[in-house]
């Protein structure tokens, strides 16, 4: 599905929905991908039903990013996201260089 169809699906839902369901399912998806992680841990990513859960939950929660960064319509989101990754890696590389706890 294109980027403009996937933005136009998510403003739907959220006019039929509102912003706290689309939070909630957040909510779910993000509990989802936790518990595929554990299981990532406990049995590996070779365990192929692992594999395909953990690959799934992480389509769900990026889903559910694209989502709010559509419907919530925060002022500048893009530059302030960015902005926020760049300050937090930058962050980590310095806590690498200086052999840091991550
Ligand atoms: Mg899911």
């Amino acid at each position: 599905m294109e980027k403009k169809d996937r933005h136009e699906l998510y403003n739907k839902l959220d006019k039929k929905l509102g912003h706290k369901h689309q939070l909630i399912i957040l909510i779910e998806e993000c509990g989802e991908l936790i518990r595929a992680s554990t299981k990532v841990l406990r049995y590996g990513l070779e365990n192929e039903k692992v594999c395909e859960n953990f690959v799934e939950e992480l389509g769900d929660v990026e889903i559910c990013i694209e989502t709010m960064r559509t419907i919530t319509k925060i002022k500048d989101l893009d530059a302030r996201v960015n902005n926020s990754k760049k300050f937090k890696l930058l962050r980590v590389k310095k806590r690498l260089e200086d052999k840091e706890d991550l």
